[in-house]
C-alpha cells in the first residue's frame, strides 16, 4: 500500500505549510486513522497514548474546518490540566498559523478578566479546563451557538480528577449539530456512558495499547525504605547522569523536600506541583522544556500529556498508587524513536500496588541493587562536569515556523476605532507587502498587535514611519512577547 502523505488527505496549502515548518514528514498511525474520519465530520472514540501524535490528529482536521471570517468560537478543546491546555493552545496556534487562527487557553488561577478581554476578540478555538471554562460560559463570556467541535482530551484523566460532572455540564449547553471527539488512554464506564448519551454513533480508533511501556523503555526498580530515598536518588543520578529528568513524588510535600534537596546541592533543578502558584508552575514547565535545569521534581500533574523533548530519565521517587499513572509518567521519556529509562523506588510494604503495575504493564520491572560507593565515586567527575555546564538549550520544535514571524505592536486600538481592515489597509499601503504577509492581528484598547509573516517584519516597520493608519502615523516597534 502506498505511504499516506499529509496531502492525501486534501487539507489547505497554508496547514501543509505549517506541518511542513513544524518538522512533520508523514502522519503518525494515529493521524492516519483520525484525520479521515475528522474531517468527514463523524463523532469518534480514539484509544490512544500520548506521544503517538494525538494532539495534531485532532489539531489538523479542526483548523482545516475553522472559517477563519466567522468571529464566535468554533472549536470547544478540554483538557483537565493547565499545563496541557496551554500545550495544546500552542499546537493548534503553530498548525493554524499561516491560516491565521487565533485560540485562547482558559484555565483556572489566572485573571479571569484578561481571558474574558481575548475572547471578546474574534476567537475560533478555545482551549480550556472544566471549571474556568464553565465559569466563562456561565458568565455570558464565551459563547458557543458556533461551536461545530468538541474535543475532550485525556478522558480518563479528567474522570480520575472529578471533572467528569462538569464536562457532562459544559456538553449540555453546546449546540447539538457539532461532532464531538473523545481521547482517552482507556475508557473506564463512566466515560463509555457518557458516550454512549451524547455522542452519535461514533466510531472506536484504537492505537494499540501493548506498546505503551515496552519500546525503547529501560525499566529497572531498586527497593529502598523512605528513609533512605534521599540518599538512593543521589547515589543513581550521579551514576546515571541524566541530560535531562522528571523525578515523580506523589505528595506536594515530597516534590517540596526532593526539591529542595536537590537544591541545596547546587543541582540544576525545578518543581511542579498543584499548590504552587500558577506563574510559578507554568514558568517551571516552560524553563524545563527549554532545558534550562536538568531535574524536574513533579506531582502527576506533570504526567499527562505533557510533551517534553528529549527526556532521558524517569525517576518514581514514590511509585505511584494508581497502576495507569506508571504508564503516563514513564511516556514522559523516550518520545518520538528515542530511548528513555524508567527507574521506580519501591518500598518493602508497596508489593501489592506493584504486582498490579507488572500485572497491568505485563512485564515484571527487574530488581536491581543501588550503585556502590566506587561507582558513585568514579562517576562524580562526569556528573559534576555537566551540572556546572551551562544549560544545553533544547531545540524548539515550532522555531523553524516561527522564525521569519514578528510580532509588531502599534500605540492605537480599541479606543481610538481601530479595526483589523484599518491596520490592513495601512501595511498593505507599503510597497512590497501584501495581506498574505499579516498574520494574527490582537487589539486591544489602546494597543494592537500584529503578526508580520514571511520575513517582511523589517519592511513593515520601516514602512509604517511614512503611512498612515486611519489617517494617522501611528508609533510602531517589535513586540518583546
Ligand atoms: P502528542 O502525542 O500530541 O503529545 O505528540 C507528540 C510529539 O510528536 C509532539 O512533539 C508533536 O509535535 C510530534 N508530532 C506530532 N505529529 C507528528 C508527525 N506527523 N511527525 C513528527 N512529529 C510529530
Amino acid at each position: 500500500m502506498k505511504e499516506l502523505n499529509f496531502k492525501d488527505f486534501h487539507i489547505s496549502e497554508e496547514i501543509l505549510k505549517a506541518l511542513v515548518k513544524l518538522g512533520y514528514e508523514e502522519p503518525t498511525k494515529v493521524q492516519k486513522e483520525v484525520i479521515p474520519e475528522a474531517l468527514n465530520e463523524r463523532d469518534i472514540i480514539v484509544k490512544s497514548k500520548t506521544g503517538s501524535g494525538k494532539t495534531a490528529s485532532f489539531g489538523i482536521p479542526i483548523c482545516e474546518k475553522v472559517e477563519v471570517e466567522k468571529g464566535k468560537p468554533q472549536i470547544l478543546i478540554i483538557t483537565p490540566t493547565r499545563e496541557l491546555c496551554i500545550q495544546v493552545k500552542e499546537d493548534i496556534s503553530n498548525i493554524g498559523r499561516f491560516k491565521k487562527i487565533r485560540s485562547t487557553a482558559v484555565f483556572g488561577k489566572q485573571s479571569f478578566v484578561t481571558q474574558s478581554r481575548e475572547l471578546k476578540q474574534r476567537t475560533h478555538v478555545v482551549v480550556g479546563t472544566p471549571g474556568r471554562t464553565l465559569d466563562h460560559i456561565d458568565r455570558g463570556t464565551l459563547q458557543l451557538d458556533e461551536i461545530k467541535y468538541l474535543v475532550i482530551d485525556e478522558g480518563d484523566e479528567m474522570l480520575n480528577m472529578g471533572f467528569i460532572e462538569q464536562v457532562e455540564l459544559i456538553i449540555n449547553k453546546l449546540p447539538s449539530n457539532r461532532v464531538t471527539m473523545l481521547f482517552s488512554a482507556t475508557i473506564p464506564e463512566e466515560l463509555e456512558n457518557l458516550c454512549k448519551k451524547y455522542m452519535k454513533n461514533p466510531i472506536t480508533i484504537e492505537v494499540t495499547p501493548e506498546e505503551v511501556t515496552e519500546g525503547n523503555i529501560e525499566h529497572i526498580l531498586y527497593e529502598v525504605e523512605d528513609k533512605y530515598k534521599p540518599r538512593v536518588l543521589n547515589k543513581i543520578i550521579i551514576t546515571e547522569n541524566p541530560d535531562s529528568c522528571i523525578i515523580f513524588c506523589r505528595t506536594k510535600e515530597n516534590v517540596d523536600n526532593v526539591y529542595n534537596g536537590l537544591k541545596n546541592k547546587n543541582y540544576p533543578c525545578g518543581k511542579i506541583h498543584g499548590g504552587m502558584m500558577q506563574d510559578e508552575r507554568l514558568e517551571a514547565m516552560k524553563r524545563f522544556k527549554r532545558g534550562e535545569f536538568i531535574y524536574l521534581v513533579a506531582t502527576d500533574v506533570a504526567a499527562r500529556g505533557i510533551d517534553v523533548e528529549e527526556v532521558t530519565h524517569i525517576i518514581n521517587y514514590d511509585l505511584p498508587m494508581e497502576k495507569e499513572s506508571y504508564v503516563h509518567r514513564t511516556g514522559r521519556t523516550a518520545r518520538a524513536g528515542k530511548e528513555g529509562k524508567a527507574i521506580t523506588f519501591v518500598t518493602p510494604y508497596e508489593d501489592r500496588f506493584l504486582k498490579d503495575i507488572e500485572e497491568y504493564i505485563g512485564f515484571s520491572i527487574p530488581k536491581v541493587e543501588e550503585p556502590m560507593e566506587y561507582e558513585v565515586e568514579s562517576a562524580k567527575e562526569a556528573f559534576l562536569e555537566k551540572i556546572k555546564a551551562a544549560p544545553k538549550i533544547k531545540k524548539d520544535k515550532s522555531r523553524e515556523l516561527n522564525k521569519d514571524i514578528m510580532k509588531i505592536y502599534i500605540n492605537a486600538g480599541k479606543k481610538k476605532k481601530i479595526r483589523p481592515g484599518d491596520i490592513v489597509g495601512g501595511i498593505t499601503s507599503i510597497p512590497g507587502i501584501t495581506a498574505d504577509n499579516i498574520g494574527i492581528i490582537d487589539i486591544q484598547d489602546n494597543i494592537s498587535y500584529i503578526d508580520i509573516l514571511e520575513g517582511k517584519g523589517k519592511v513593515v516597520l520601516e514602512g509604517l514611519k511614512s503611512v498612515t493608519i486611519k489617517g494617522k502615523i501611528l508609533k510602531a516597534e517589535k513586540a518583546r512577547k
